[in-house]
């Protein structure tokens, strides 16, 4: 009998152990489909369109990322990261839920992934060059665009003087849809369009149908360095690279480079007498700007209530 059940638990595991290793043969080319193939569907309907390139990038600016999750950044942009600082510009980063994939994992697990992600981020945004990193304290896989959070990013957008905002394409999108990113653009998008700030240039990551396309040829190597300094991808290198790889020459076609980071990009046009005249003590293109006036109470991060 023990012989038995010891032989078909044998042969169990045999077959696991299998399907194991042709998961890891295949999984990046699976990956590389499911990700690419709708991409590369539209850009066959828009061939010979014409995009704008790096200038349209802010220069001296400062811009802020609005996002839903630790990496959203590093996955969505983080190829022209470096560009944007090599522009002379300061970046703000502001994560709306606080990382700890409670839709998926039970209430202990979760508090444990809440505390590496916001670990590795704080540690990767001083890597990276960031000016500062806001949690916010939203159940990742339950963000809503709600008045809490829109007041909480509009501060920050007020008090930093921020000039462009980075976020997520509002709607569906075909291929990776999340509620969360869906949540974190029309965040994004209501505070950049508000009155009451400076913000300029509204930035979409990977938006449907882009109209601006970064080179990250040579920053994609640096964007995968920073990638796999998260916990979570420490071990999926292969599939991580498929897949940014896929990502990165699929939108690199667009404009003929290796890899690139495709963006749609709205330029925002406010008016004298709207909130742009109204900060308090410095003004557009003016030289005293509030972080900097205090620079002793400057926290690299900060937890948004
Ligand atoms: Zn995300």
């Amino acid at each position: 009998m023990l012989v038995k059940i010891l032989k078909i638990s044998g042969i169990f595991f045999a077959i696991f152990f299998v399907l194991l290793i042709v998961f890891y043969i295949f999984a990046p080319t699976v990956i590389k489909n499911r990700f690419a193939s709708e991409d590369a569907k539209a850009i066959g309907k828009e061939k010979n369109k014409h995009y704008l390139r790096e200038s349209a990038l802010p220069k001296n600016g400062r811009i802020l990322y609005v996002t839903a999750h630790p990496d959203d950044l590093e996955f969505m942009s983080g190829g022209t990261l470096p560009l944007l600082l090599e522009r002379g510009n300061k970046v703000f980063l502001v994560i709306l839920t606080n990382g700890g994939k409670q839709r998926y994992m039970p209430g202990f697990y979760s508090k444990a992934i809440i505390k590496t992600r916001r670990e590795d981020q704080i540690e990767i945004a001083k890597v990276e060059g960031l000016s500062k990193v806001f949690f916010g304290g939203n159940k990742d896989g339950y963000l809503k665009c709600n008045s809490k959070n829109l007041q909480a990013v509009e501060k920050i957008a007020y008090n930093y003087g921020i000039t462009d905002i980075f976020t997520f394409e509002p709607g569906k999108r075909k291929g990776y849809y999340d509620t969360d990113h869906d949540a974190a653009g029309q965040v994004g998008t209501a505070v950049a369009k508000s009155k009451e700030n400076r913000v300029q240039g509204l930035y979409y990551f990977r938006a449907s149908d882009p109209n601006l396309v970064v080179n990250i040829t040579k920053t994609f190597q640096k964007k995968m360095d920073i990638m796999f300094m998260f916990t979570e991808f420490r071990y999926k290198h292969r599939m991580m690279m498929a897949m940014h790889e896929a990502w990165a020459s699929i939108d690199g076609s667009r404009v003929d480079v290796k890899y690139g980071e495709a963006f749609f990009y709205t330029a925002l046009k406010k008016e004298a007498g709207s909130g742009l005249n109204n900060y308090p003590g410095w003004l557009i293109g003016g030289k005293s700007m509030p972080d900097e006036k205090n620079k002793t109470v400057q926290a690299p991060y900060e937890i948004l209530e």
